[in-house]
């Protein structure tokens, strides 16, 4: 398959009152289109900052990002950035919750709307279309936000520790709801994590950074194919020796 994201000679430096921090010092790599990478390192590393050079949402210092042939130069729809908070408007119910982003797109058409509509009732969210982001559980609540990510059909879906707010039962209940989301949506995915287990369970490669300035140290590619059920791989000695491999990268 060809080359979907390239992400080529990123630098990343800060410049505060204090001086200059280097958070990415030329990180490249390559995605191809429905491939899910995980990046992972110690906090404070860099992730953050190159997930939102690749966002759009911060410039690097040094490098470029392409997108299918496009070069990323700023906040564009092709990327769907999801964060940690769900970011859900409490005063709106679940259905207004999803179609928010085609709202603010002004792109809510009959066809978006039959998809969020159908996104609802695929994962088990239609029947609380009425109901306010208060009554549904932390899990819900993300799949709702993940809906309206969704619904804008990004080209690319970023999540940056998406799941880290929620309990650790939700939330690897949670990671194998939007995992099988996004396979069966065909979507590309790039996620930033600090959690092991959640990388080599969700995705087929990952990358993993040094400490700050933020390099790659070492790439793992994850063995479970695209039809894995990311609970119970957990169980298996490839996952084993997947997390011992990443486990020991990021002691060192
Ligand atoms: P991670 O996500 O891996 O925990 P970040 O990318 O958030 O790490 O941060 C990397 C480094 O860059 C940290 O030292 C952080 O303090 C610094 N940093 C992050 N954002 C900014 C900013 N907007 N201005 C200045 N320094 C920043
Ligand atoms: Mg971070």
């Amino acid at each position: 398959m060809s080359v979907f994201l390239s992400v080529e000679n990123i630098n990343l430096t800060y410049q505060t009152p204090e001086g200059e921090t280097q958070a990415v010092k030329d990180v490249s790599f390559t995605v191809r289109e429905g491939e899910f990478i995980s990046i992972v390192g110690p906090s404070g590393c860099g992730k953050s900052s190159l997930l939102s050079c690749i966002a759009g949402v911060t410039l690097p210092t040094k490098g470029r990002i392409m997108l299918e042939g496009r070069r990323i130069n700023g906040i564009s729809n092709d990327a769907g950035y999801m964060l940690q908070s769900d970011n859900l408007m409490p005063w709106r119910n679940i259905y207004k919750n999803a179609v928010l982003g085609l709202e603010i797109q002004k792109k809510l058409t009959d066809e978006n709307i039959s998809y969020v509509r159908e996104l609802l009732k695929k994962y088990g969210l239609w029947e609380f279309r009425n109901s306010y982001p208060a009554s549904l559980s932390g899990g819900m609540r993300q799949r709702v936000a993940l809906i309206r990510t969704l619904a804008v059909r990004p080209r690319l879906l970023l999540l940056d520790e998406a799941f880290s707010a929620l309990d650790y039962q939700t939330r690897v209940n949670v990671g194998r709801d939007v995992y099988n989301i996004l396979r069966s949506e065909k979507q590309t995915m790039i996620m930033v994590t600090h959690d092991i287990p959640e990388a080599v369970s969700m995705s087929d490669r990952v990358i993993v950074l040094s400490q700050r300035p933020a390099v790659i140290a070492k790439t793992v590619e994850i063995p479970f194919g695209a039809q894995r059920d990311t609970v119970a791989v957990r169980n298996t000695q490839q996952y084993r020796d997947c997390y011992d491999i990443v486990w020991k990268e990021m002691s060192m």
